[in-house]
């Protein structure tokens, strides 16, 4: 697909989230977090919805567990600006950070499944059950499956936890970097063999 072409259906597709009213979830929020990074990235990263730093800038992941993740991201030699795009499974926050419905998440998944076609990712890294259930099924359990890949959709999808699990529960940290060392692994197989990484 032309990348141009690519680049002004993305733009659509913003404009169209940023002014969406689909689900209940649009009148809590601030802003809409349509995602960001870079638009060729060929890792994505998806975690669950906006929370009140998210919403309060329209970006995504800028909260503590932002932060974590950008140092975890760092760690293993990706950044957003370079090459990760960043998106959630909804793109407005629900109250109380609750997770999202059933109802808000299928009215907003197709807006992921839009940009996953459009940025065209080779690997998907999902942050936390939501992430999980919301893309691929509902019945997987994120303690069961974290760390194994999983074929979706010709693309290589790694479930990892949440970073703000890890805030929670420090000592999960040891099991998400060995799943981020898998990303990296695969992320030299696949797209770029001399991807360095300062720790992996
Ligand atoms: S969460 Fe998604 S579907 Fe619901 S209003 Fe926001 S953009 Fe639209």
């Amino acid at each position: 697909m032309c990348i141009k072409i690519n680049l002004f259906e993305i733009e659509d597709l913003k404009q169209q989230v940023l002014s969406c009213t689909k689900c209940a979830l649009a009148h809590g929020r601030t802003n809409v977090v349509f995602g960001e990074g870079n638009l060729q990235a060929k890792l994505m990263c998806i975690g669950e919805g906006p929370g009140r730093d998210e919403d309060l800038q329209g970006r995504p992941f800028v909260g503590k567990s932002g932060q974590l993740l950008d140092k975890i991201l760092a760690a293993c030699g990706f950044s957003r600006t370079e090459n990760v795009f960043i998106a959630n499974i909804v793109k407005c926050r629900p109250p109380n950070n609750r997770a999202p419905l059933p109802e808000e998440k299928a009215q907003c998944l197709p807006y992921l499944y839009k940009q996953i076609e459009l940025i065209n990712p080779t690997i998907i890294v999902l942050l936390g059950a939501t992430a999980l259930n919301g893309l691929i099924d509902e019945s997987l359990k994120i303690t069961k499956v974290r760390g194994q890949w999983i074929e979706w959709q010709n693309r290589w999808v790694m479930p990892t936890y949440h970073p703000a699990a890890l805030l929670r529960n420090p000592s999960l940290k040891a099991e998400t970097w060995e799943d981020f060392k898998k990303v990296v692994a695969q992320y030299r197989i696949l797209v770029n063999p001399n991807h360095k990484a300062p720790h992996c």
